[in-house]
């Protein structure tokens, strides 16, 4: 078995945090475990719980059609999220069940060494970009050691206003530029040991 495999059993039996209680299914996140690109969203919402994958109701639509897009599916990419149990009402999540649940996020991110981190939305986009705002920042990659962090509105957000859905579409179309960027880096360093080296 391995280690991302025993990994996702370890989220499976989790009650560290209180949205254990209300959960159908943990969603710990899926694709290839070596995956170049990794795309950590929010939390699951309604559809995500019952079925135990991320992604599948409407804004899981959309991202398959932005990755289309460019010309992948997501069986090319790994997508996840910050929070791997399904708040209820799909409120948002707090900070200590953020907490909770960081070192599997951690260790995902370990253990599949993705090239480029694409974080969907503000909360996935605090862990590399703190004190600022989604509006301010999305479109514009970030260099950190021999990664790239690349931050975008979450898709649920053109979901719910239109005006972003052309935003999220061109921020989507740079992928292909940055992931050639992040190919040519050497090996990904650990965030906390690697300096900031430069916005570009
Ligand atoms: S959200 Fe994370 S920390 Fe909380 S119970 Fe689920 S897997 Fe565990």
């Amino acid at each position: 078995m391995s280690e991302l495999t025993e990994l996702y059993k370890e989220i499976a039996a989790c009650q560290r945090c209180e949205l254990a209680k209300g959960r159908t299914h943990t969603v710990p996140g899926e694709g290839p475990e070596n995956a170049e690109i990794m795309f950590i969203g929010e939390a699951p919402g309604f559809h995500e719980d019952r079925q135990g994958r991320p992604f599948v109701g409407a804004a899981g639509k959309f991202l398959d059609e932005l990755l289309a897009s460019i010309g992948l599916t997501r069986e090319d990419v790994y997508i996840g999220n910050v929070i791997k149990c399904r708040p209820p009402g799909n409120r948002d999540p707090l900070a200590d069940e953020m907490a909770a649940c960081k070192p599997f996020l951690d260790k995902q991110i370990e253990l599949i060494q993705p090239k480029l981190i694409v974080t969907l939305g503000r909360f996935s986009m605090a862990r590399y970009f703190p004190n600022t705002k989604i509006t301010r920042i999305h479109g514009q990659p970030k260099r950190i050691g021999g990664r790239i962090y690349y931050p975008m509105f979450h898709p649920a957000a053109a979901l719910h206003q239109p005006k972003w859905r052309s935003v999220v579409q061109e921020d989507m179309l740079k992928i292909p530029q940055i992931l050639k960027e992040a190919e040519g880096l050497g090996e990904a360093e650990p965030l906390e040991q690697a300096a900031q080296l430069s916005l570009f």
